[in-house]
């Protein structure tokens, strides 16, 4: 995308219209063209075409709406962006960025509406938007939310070529509000500063950084390295985007604003960075080989802006006075030549290492809390073991004594038994020899028995025979 630049002309103020009362103004807006016809003299004049003319009119709505909205919306989208004032001091650049709009809201400079819209976008549950405001001034680069760093240093990746501020404070922003105050705290702080360094903030730049980091919803990607095709690991994505806010100092020569007391060296150093600007987008409108970003700390901070990946919107403003035809002459110019600027805008979408980190952690804590409890239930189970192990043992042992008890005794009442057979035996042998000897002595008596039957048989054949006899004789 092509560098967008619009122009504002800043209403007559009452100096103009005091002073150039009689004369007309230097410049004639024909918006419905977006043209601007300046008057080179009284008979001729140049027409310059712009992306948007707004005349003195023009709410800061609209303004905001066609510079700015565009950018923001790229930015929430992922894409860096920058949105930058030129023009001379006191033709409106600080009113067109940096108002608050604190009592009328419909005066909101473009860094308030912008952090309106960022902040109504996102959700601040997922995503973050960090914020640092800077000053640059005399090559240094001083921190507008914390004053005491004066001197940080830019720091740019060797590789992608990333500017980034170590040294400066970021601020996570919570809501409008605090947004708000800390854009008011920076404010201050920038009041301060410049009544130290006894110079005006028109001659210091001032930057709004803006950081987003968004994530994206879950991508499931195909693990290539897996041998397993089905396998699928869902890697959680982030977008991180900047947005520049840049209320450039005033573009105007010192010599004429005032600054007789300034030596020359110091002159030219306080305008370095925007003289370096310049030379840059010279070099860029006609494709030069060499962009010499290098030269100053503005360059270097804006080298994504101009030429590099971000989408840019230029806001040039310019007063209506004739007395200051060549200074609105050269914020033309310098325009012109930054239309010619081409951006390649670049989405920069990368693994969220950081919530892939935070969720494994928790998957960690997870495993070693399951780990744990697995340990107390095995050593529970363990000392149960044990302890069972141990009363198996004692009854074991008890059984063994018992055992142990009731086979001596068992013993003593066998040998006892023993003995008693032993006795027994003897006793029964003692009656087996009485018993033979009684069955000899009844033998005996059997025998005698016996004969004794026979001495009685005779005695009574010999009693029946004197007994027939003696029948026999009384017969
Ligand atoms: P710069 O930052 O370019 O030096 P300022 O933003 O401080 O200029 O503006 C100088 C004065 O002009 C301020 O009082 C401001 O309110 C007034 N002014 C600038 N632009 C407009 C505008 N579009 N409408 C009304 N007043 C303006
Ligand atoms: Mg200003």
């Amino acid at each position: 995308g092509r560098v967008r630049v619009a122009v504002r002309l800043r209403p007559r103020s009452a100096e103009d219209l005091l002073s150039d009362a009689d004369f007309a103004d230097c410049v004639e807006l024909q918006p419905e063209l977006k043209r601007l016809k300046l008057r080179k003299n009284n008979w001729s004049s140049e027409s310059y075409k712009f992306d948007e003319v707004f005349t003195g009119t023009a709410s800061q709505k609209r303004v905001y709406e066609v510079v700015a909205k565009p950018v923001v919306e790229s930015v929430l989208s992922g894409y860096n962006g920058t949105v930058m004032a030129y023009g001379q001091t006191g033709t409106g650049k600080t009113f067109t960025l940096g108002r608050l709009g604190k009592d009328d809201a419909s005066e909101r400079g473009i860094m308030v509406r912008a952090l309106e819209d960022i902040v109504a976008n996102v959700s601040l549950a997922s995503d973050t938007v960090e914020i640092s405001y800077l000053q640059l001034y005399m090559e240094s680069i001083q921190d507008l939310l914390a004053p005491e760093k004066t001197n940080i240093t830019i720091n740019e990746d060797p590789k992608t070529g990333e500017v980034s501020l170590p040294g400066a404070v970021t601020v996570k922003v919570q809501d409008f509000d605090h947004f708000v105050e800390l854009l008011q705290i920076g404010e201050g702080n920038r009041h301060a500063a410049n009544t130290k360094l006894n110079t005006e903030s028109s001659r210091s730049h001032a930057i709004l950084m803006v950081y987003i980091r968004r994530s994206v919803p879950e991508k499931v990607e195909d693990d290539i390295n897996s041998q397993d095709r089905k396998t699928k690991s869902k890697l959680p994505l982030v977008r991180k985007s900047k947005l520049l806010i840049v209320d450039l100092a005033g573009s105007e020569r010192l010599d004429k604003s005032g600054s007789e007391g300034l030596l020359l060296e110091e002159a030219k150093f306080i305008n370095l960075s925007l003289t370096s600007l310049g030379k840059c987008i010279n070099a860029l409108a006609e494709n030069s080989p060499h962009i010499p970003t290098r030269d100053s700390k503005l360059t270097r901070l804006l080298r994504d802006s101009f030429g590099g990946s971000a989408r840019t919107s230029l806001i040039i403003t310019i007063g209506p006075s004739s007395r200051h035809h060549a200074e609105t002459t050269s914020t033309i110019m310098f325009g012109q030549r930054a239309m010619k600027i081409v951006n390649v805008v670049k989405l920069k979408e990368e693994f969220d290492y950081e919530s892939l980190c935070r969720k494994l952690e928790t998957q960690v804590d997870h495993l070693t809390a399951e780990i744990d409890r697995q340990q107390k239930l095995r050593e529970s189970e363990k000392y149960d073991l044990e302890k069972r192990l141990r009363d198996c043992h004692d009854s074991f042992n008890e059984t063994r004594k018992n055992l142990v008890t009731r086979s001596e005794l068992l013993e003593q009442k066998n040998t006892r038994l023993e003995l008693v057979i032993e006795e027994a035996l003897a006793e029964l042998n003692c009656q087996k020899d009485q018993n033979s000897l009684l069955e000899d002595k009844i033998a005996d008596l059997e025998m005698s028995l016996k004969q004794n039957k026979v001495i009685v048989f005779d005695k009574y054949l010999l009693w029946l025979f004197f007994h027939v006899l003696r029948l026999y004789d009384s017969s």
